[in-house]
């Protein structure tokens, strides 16, 4: 092999690219058009033929995958083990950081915290200053907090700008403490290291100027997404001045518009758009043909991203075939969608194509949201499909889930001590380790479990009066629901505990993104209680839980090796894969409801939508459900505004356009691209919103006047007389049987 063979593998414009190696120099291209692929190609000249020293190169990516994926290219290319910087801009940070830690006033080897220190942190302060974290959670600071840093805001800056209203001046002082609390344990969060490197740079020339002769070549993957001090950072460094003064930079970024999506992350498109202003005399390559996709994947992304109204106008080209079609599956409803992927696998597979290879890797199904993974886990598992769920937990894995599941087994069986462990202070009720030791101590003593210690009242009354009384709170919680369980509907069950037990508004108070997913996943889990309550109306709390507790446990869950991979449309970014498969393509789910509410919401899941399309080489599926039970409600479904912007040509399947001439609402009779988009219907907020209405009704019902003689009604056991009220127990004669019931959080209604 010549020694620049390696570069005869490029087309003409990437060559021109990788050999660009002075001044500033912007890729800006498409989808799959090989930006990732010149600039490992671009690495491998410097070092190769350009004799530029490993150490000269800076690489930055986004994500840990990316960066091991480019080491791995480079390695190859140069065929021996390099040890350069192709890092995160974390990582990057903290190996400056802990160099020169000390010229900040940190000690060399301060601590990183990660969010659960944090939140000790913030949780502590609020402590000393009298803040009820119940109505002001640790979250909700730590999210101004980062906001804050991101914008590089501190603490003084922020109590000058805001701090007139008292919510303002607490959060003030909360970022006040929290920063000289980190600073006094010598530590720095992950913003910090961003942000304290930034500022390490600004504030000591000499050592910036050690890192820019020390890079000599900067490079970043997906500048799309960069945002504010991330930029900063990069143009820091790449500022530098050569010993005539005269300015070199030798960055090179690479990125799409097109495929901007961490906006809502404070990512700012401008940061590309304007690369050539930032950097002058900077030049730009396009890079016009894709080598990822067929032809009608290509056609089908551009149809899509072609309705965006701010963007750079490009095309891309390929001289692939045209390939198969785009399928498009309309599914009666979620499970018959996820059969039906599931199906296509094995058809794929053991088709002519892969010929029963079992190569699973090729694979991917990819969806907006992470509580949509359960019930492809399910259909997978079912079909013995191995699937491994990426940059994200399987759903009967997640906390919140978890936890849930141990409110109802606590529920079913007392007795269940890990359970209790695991909910006891979970929600947050001032239950530490002191207070569960002691009682696990006496419930060894005593040989009991640990719920019957919880109801010695004498125990209980022996903590503080806070923790005793959520203790009391807690245990009677978990004995009404106990004796009542039989006579609930399982959904109502289920209902009452998230509520009455706190862990929702918990959640709810935290107005942060994970939590608002831990939501999202919550009402999901009521899909599944949902569906066993269509199947057998009397099914009861043991054997739902038997049957959810072997759900859990299938393990088709391959983490590392051959598996279909499941992930969001976010964390596909970079990714390819021969079979695509984009599920729940409807108005409100993708494009999610959110993204009626901003200007530019609904361009930002477009291009969303255009990074889905193009990470398939081969083949894509889009499926949509007819009905959908999301968060436990079932409901009609409006085909995506993104399917009907698609080039209908390159579907094949169920045509939309069939299909709209039945519909009676008027909402798609002006075709595809004089539709205006209406907001769909908010699903999770109504789902919270019921969720909370049924549990304050079943209180409602402890409180209302029961005589005998009364008509009522009954969820689940219909119309009937009340007999008897003996203080919280009500009897109550109904068609065919008379029960006992617990007032409070039996469903029942004067009628
Ligand atoms: P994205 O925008 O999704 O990040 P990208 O522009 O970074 O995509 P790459 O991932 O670098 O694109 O390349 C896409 C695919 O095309 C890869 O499989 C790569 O190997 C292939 N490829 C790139 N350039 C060429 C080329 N000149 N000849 C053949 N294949 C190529
Ligand atoms: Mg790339």
């Amino acid at each position: 092999m010549g020694r620049t063979d390696y570069l005869d593998k490029l087309n003409d414009k990437q060559r021109e690219a990788a050999m660009c190696t002075e001044g500033p120099l912007l890729i800006l291209a498409g989808a799959g058009s090989g930006k990732t692929s010149t600039m490992t190609h671009r690495i491998a000249y410097l070092i190769r033929e350009m004799d530029v020293s490993p150490y000269n190169i800076l690489a930055v990516t986004f994500t840990n995958k990316a960066a091991k994926e480019m080491r791995e290219r480079v390695q190859k290319l140069i065929g021996e083990g390099v040890n350069m910087w192709i890092l995160t801009f974390h990582s990057a940070c903290l190996r400056i950081l802990r160099r020169h830690a000390e010229v900040l006033d940190f000690g060399r080897d301060f601590a990183v915290y990660d969010p659960t220190d944090q939140k000790t942190v913030v949780k502590n302060i609020c402590k000393e200053l009298n803040i009820d974290t119940k109505k002001f959670t640790p979250s909700y600071f730590l999210g101004i907090i980062s906001h804050c840093k991101e914008n590089r805001i501190s603490p003084k800056e922020y109590n000058a700008i805001y701090g007139t209203d008292f919510k303002e001046q607490m959060v003030g002082n909360v970022y006040e403490r929290y920063d000289s609390t980190l600073r006094k344990n010598n530590a720095m969060d992950f913003d910090d290291l961003l942000l304290k490197t930034v500022e390490l740079f600004e504030q000591n020339e000499d050592i910036l100027e050690q890192y820019q002769n020390r890079f000599r070549y900067i490079m970043v993957d997906e500048y799309q997404d960069t945002n504010m001090i991330q930029y900063t950072f990069v143009k820091l460094l790449a500022d530098a001045r050569d010993r005539d003064g005269n300015v070199r930079r030798n960055l090179c970024v690479v990125g799409d518009d097109d495929q901007c999506i961490y906006q809502w992350r404070g990512a700012d498109i401008r940061n590309i758009l304007e690369f050539e202003k930032d950097f002058p005399g900077a030049k730009t390559v396009k890079l016009e043909q894709n080598y990822r996709s067929t032809a009608n994947i290509l056609a089908a992304a551009h149809s899509v991203i072609s309705h965006n109204k701010g963007r750079k106008a490009k095309k891309l080209w390929t001289d692939a075939e045209d390939g198969k079609k785009i399928i498009y599956y309309n599914a009666d409803d979620e499970k018959d969608e996820a059969y039906f992927i599931a199906g296509e696998i094995n058809r794929i597979e053991g088709g002519s194509e892969m010929k029963g290879s079992g190569d699973y890797r090729q694979f991917a199904i990819l969806y907006r949201t992470n509580a949509q993974s359960r019930t492809f886990e399910e259909a997978l598992s079912r079909r013995g499909i191995p699937y491994r769920v990426l940059g994200g937990l399987r759903y009967y894995d997640r906390k919140e889930i978890k936890d849930m599941m141990c409110y109802m087994r606590l529920v079913q069986n007392r007795a269940d001590d890990l359970a209790l462990v695991r909910i006891i202070n979970e929600p947050k009720r001032g239950i530490g380790g002191k207070t569960l030791e002691k009682l696990r101590t006496l419930a060894q003593v005593r040989g009991t479990s640990l719920f019957d210690v919880l109801l010695d009242d004498d125990v209980i009354s022996s903590f503080s009066s806070k923790v005793s009384e959520n203790l009391r709170t807690l245990a009677g919680l978990i004995e009404t629901y106990g004796i009542e369980q039989e006579n609930m509907k399982l959904s109502d069950l289920y209902d009452g505990l998230l509520v009455n037990s706190g862990y929702l508004k918990a959640l709810e108070d935290q107005h942060t993104v994970e939590a608002e997913s831990r939501i999202e996943n919550l009402m999901e889990f009521k899909s599944v209680i949902v569906g066993y309550e269509k199947e057998d109306p009397n099914m009861g709390l043991a054997e739902f839980m038997e049957r959810i507790a072997l759900l859990a446990d299938v393990d088709n869950h391959d983490s590392e090796e051959n598996a279909v991979t499941l992930m969001t449309l976010h964390s596909a970014k970079g990714l390819e894969f021969p079979y695509v498969f984009m599920p729940g393509m409807e108005d409100g789910l993708f494009p999610g409801w959110r993204a009626f509410d901003r200007e530019d919401g609904l361009e930002e899941e477009r291009r969303l939508c255009y990074v889905g399309i193009t990470r398939a080489k081969k083949r894509l599926w889009m499926t949509s459900a007819r009905m959908r039970t999301l968060y436990g409600r079932t409901d009609y479904t409006r085909e995506s505004v993104f399917l009907h912007e698609l080039d209908q040509n390159l579907l094949e399947g169920d045509g939309i356009y069939e299909r709209k001439e039945r519909r009676e609402d008027g909402l798609f009779r002006d075709g595809a691209s004089g539709r205006t988009p209406i907001k769909p219907f908010d699903q999770l907020k109504y789902a919270q919103a019921q969720t909370k209405k049924k549990a304050a009704a079943m209180a409602a019902a402890a409180a209302a006047d029961f005589a005998p003689g009364d008509k009522v009604a009954h969820a689940k056991f219909g119309e009937g007389t009340v007999l008897e009220v003996n203080g919280k127990v009500i009897r109550i004669e109904f068609k065919d049987q008379v029960r006992k019931l617990a007032l409070g959080i039996a469903p029942i209604e004067k009628l």
